[in-house]
């Protein structure tokens, strides 16, 4: 016997632009505490869709940030039409000298990652200059120049600086081990002596450093912080809540069927859980297509109606089955969360999952609705332009 709630009852992720805020509005006291100096700049690192709470959802709640950070030229380009107007980070594109000459894209900042980069600002002046952040390659080594280069490249830029073609130039560098304090000791002593002997602002620190060391912050003039303005922690052994940061992404599916078991039944692809009473088992329309991860260990958390509960049975594709048994209550339409409250923090899922909270925000697919739940305070100063090929 199966009780059906309506159809379209999918997993939706609730996006909250206030807690987007509250936990900018937390980074800024927590660096308005440390050193003499104004407190750094915060870029609001909002790369891959905002770390898969969309764009458009997070914009509203980042209104206080000084800037905010993209990869790619696409996402600058989204957040210009979605009527951002201070100033954007661009840290990966590989920019031609037309694309910098787009005065949509101003007031626009640079990571400048290679030589590519270097010959193509030097290719002259843009109407509305960039400013420009050399990136060291420190241990990541992903990107940047390395220390035997790193003047050099200095020296051009410099050159162009002064002949009017940029807005300013600074010194940018990203750890490979922010969450480790020996490692981050180390990192900050390699690249403090490559910038030491030049002049310019500096941006370095990230959101683990920030929490780990914040008082390091004090020499540095921008911040780059994602992951905590979404209300995650990036340190293993604590998450958000207990930082005193808000998750801003909610997962919740509504209860779609109920199933009773009796004992000895089993339930989901292998049959990897048995009953060993008779029981009730939720079922909810989600799964690893929308992002939810498979490889979770056995009960792994869930929330049924705000009260804990766990998942039994193994997530397949579209359907990831809980246990009722506590829930005497809950039929078909109860809701059910599966990340991002006070109680049950993403990071439980992801050590459940043996990963990162990161990836399981970022990872959500396409077919899961980001429904905003309010514009934030400050979500009435964006307001829309028109696309800049559009004449
Ligand atoms: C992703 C990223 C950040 C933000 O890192 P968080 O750990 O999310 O604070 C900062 N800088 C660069 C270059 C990045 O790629």
């Amino acid at each position: 016997m199966m009780s059906l709630a309506p159809l379209g009852d999918q997993v939706r992720a609730y996006i909250q632009p206030a807690s987007i805020e509250h936990n900018l509005g937390w980074l800024q006291r927590h660096l308005g505490q440390f050193g003499t100096r104004p407190a750094p700049k915060i870029w609001a690192v909002i790369k891959a869709d905002a770390y898969g709470h969309s764009t458009a959802a997070v914009l509203t709640g980042l209104a206080q940030a000084d800037g905010i950070a993209v990869l790619t030229l696409e996402q600058a380009y989204v957040c210009r039409f979605l009527g951002w107007h201070k100033p954007i980070l661009v840290m990966d594109a590989l920019l031609t000298a037309n694309e910098l000459r787009d005065p949509v894209l101003s007031p626009l900042h640079l990571t400048v990652n290679n030589p590519y980069q270097l010959t193509e600002l030097e290719k002259g002046p843009a109407p509305s200059p960039p400013y420009v952040w050399l990136r060291y390659r420190g241990s990541l080594n992903h990107a940047g120049f390395e220390h035997t280069e790193y003047g050099a490249a200095h020296t051009r830029l410099q050159r162009l600086l002064q002949a009017g073609h940029l807005a300013g130039l600074g010194h940018l560098q990203h750890y490979a081990n922010a969450d480790d304090p020996a490692q981050l000791h180390l990192e900050r002593q390699l690249f403090s002596q490559v910038f030491a002997p030049r002049v310019g602002p500096r941006c370095t620190e990230n959101s683990a450093s920030l929490l780990l060391d914040p008082g390091f912050a004090s020499d540095t003039d921008w911040v780059r912080s994602g992951i905590m303005l979404y209300g995650i922690s990036p340190l293993s052994g604590s998450n958000g809540p207990s930082l005193g940061l808000e998750p801003a992404m909610t997962l919740e599916a509504p209860l779609l069927a109920v199933q009773h078991l009796r004992a000895g039944q089993a339930i989901g692809y292998g049959n990897s859980f048995q009953a060993k009473h008779a029981m009730r088992v939720g079922l909810i329309r989600c799964g690893y297509a929308d992002g939810y991860p498979r490889n979770i260990a056995q009960n792994c958390p869930v929330l049924v109606n705000n009260r804990p509960s766990r998942i039994v049975g193994r997530v397949s594709m579209d359907t990831i089955t809980v246990d009722l048994n506590a829930h005497p209550e809950a039929s078909a339409g109860t809701m059910v969360t599966l990340w991002g409250t006070k109680q049950l923090p993403i990071e439980l899922i992801a050590q459940s999952a043996a990963t990162i909270p990161a990836q399981l925000c970022s990872g959500l697919t396409a077919r899961v609705p980001r429904v905003s739940t309010g514009s934030g305070r400050c979500g009435d100063r964006l307001e829309p332009r028109r696309p800049p090929h559009e004449g």
